[in-house]
């Protein structure tokens, strides 16, 4: 048993350019974005950094296979204590963003709205037990820009990551997100027209209530030149708390802890990555009791 819904159009689309020397993903996640603000019940800030991270998280776990799953843990000094978002190769996405006050916020001049602090990306593979995990500085505070950073880093190849993500009236009315990547063969020029193609994208993609599709967005980055779609993915929420899951952690904690919860009469337990509340009674604790 797990929570799902399956959007109806966000998605991400992988091509590579004929000559072989550009590989892109372009995703689109309006609605995916729009379930969990909803579900966290967040609007403004923490609405629009929830947003982000689903894009980026969404855009790190394309380059997932099979049953390899990604975490997108930042703590930072801006608009968000912490975000914690899970995303895997089958375009599942979960998660949660700590909104700060604006108050208590410390954003050195010149940095974006995420502040500074540390952004990390645990990477899980199924045959692995370890996870792998990477960690960079927040160096500019705007994720797009970080998570090139991290890229760079972590795979030794030549990246650039644009995040746009817009909202009207508590409503995500863009979540849309690209990384592009410079393969063997690439010239310094290909680099340069590609900078240039984000700067000019994001500008296109704010100007436009359309909503466009990863291919629509793959096509205007890459203008002129031709290229093949390798993969079409489309993205669902989906968490795998549960009521038997909720049981199984509560029997764990102990008879003296459940005794207390019985007087209490009921025991409420919430999911952190997806505001999902289980509520069990007398009845249910007992029976957890003589189990
Ligand atoms: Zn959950």
């Amino acid at each position: 048993m797990s929570i799902t819904v399956t959007t109806k159009a966000d998605q991400w689309t992988k091509c590579i350019s004929s000559n072989g020397t550009i590989r892109a993903v372009a995703v689109s996640a309006i609605e995916a974005s729009n379930i969990l603000s909803d579900r966290h019940k967040l609007t403004g800030d923490g609405q629009h950094a929830l947003s982000e991270c689903v894009v980026g998280a969404l855009l790190l776990a394309s380059y997932c296979k099979g049953e390899e799953k990604i975490n997108l843990n930042i703590q930072g000094s801006g608009w968000i204590k912490q975000s914690v978002i899970d995303a895997n190769a089958n375009g599942d996405i979960r998660g949660y963003v700590v909104p700060r006050e604006p108050a208590e916020r410390v954003i050195p001049p010149e940095i974006g709205p995420w502040g500074t602090g540390l952004l990390s990306v645990l990477r899980t593979k199924q045959d692995e037990k370890q996870p792998y995990i990477g960690t960079v500085p927040i160096l500019t505070g705007y994720l797009g820009k970080d998570l090139t950073f991290y890229w760079v880093q972590s795979e030794q190849v030549p990246t650039a990551v644009g995040i746009f993500v817009q909202a009207d009236q508590g409503v995500v009315t863009h979540a849309e997100g690209v990384l592009v990547q410079a393969l063997p063969g690439a010239t310094d020029a290909d680099l340069e027209f590609i900078e240039n193609q984000l700067k000019r994208l994001g500008k296109h993609i704010g100007s436009t209530t359309e909503r466009e599709t990863p291919t629509s967005l793959l096509a205007y980055l890459l203008q002129n030149q031709s290229f093949s779609i390798l993969e079409q993915t489309p993205i669902s929420f989906r968490c795998s708390c549960s009521i038997e899951r909720v049981k199984r952690s509560i029997s764990l904690i102990g008879n003296k802890d459940i005794e207390e919860m019985i007087e209490e009469g009921k025991a409420e337990v919430t999911c952190d990555f997806c505001a999902e509340s289980y509520t069990l009674s007398q009845s249910d604790l007992r029976e957890l009791l003589s189990s």
